[in-house]
């Protein structure tokens, strides 16, 4: 699996990540800002990467 990051600056709270993410690796931190707190189950769909309409999400295997 690859190694996500999600940039905290980028991030707006929004959802899609978990809205799109097979796996429920994503919840929104007290902050409202997305963190991937299952990333072991992460499959490298790419879809969470794909759809933030920030650009907030790198997956090294996508
Ligand atoms: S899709 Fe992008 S902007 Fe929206 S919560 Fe997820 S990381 Fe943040
Ligand atoms: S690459 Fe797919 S499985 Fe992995 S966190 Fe993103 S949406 Fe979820």
């Amino acid at each position: 699996m690859g190694e996500i990051i999600v940039d905290h600056d980028k991030c707006d709270g929004c959802g899609e990540c978990i809205s799109v993410c097979p796996q429920e690796v994503y919840e929104l931190n007290d902050e409202g800002k997305s963190v991937p707190v299952n990333m072991d189950d992460c499959d490298d769909c790419c879809s969470c990467v794909e759809g933030c309409p920030n650009g907030a999400i790198t997956n090294d295997a996508c």
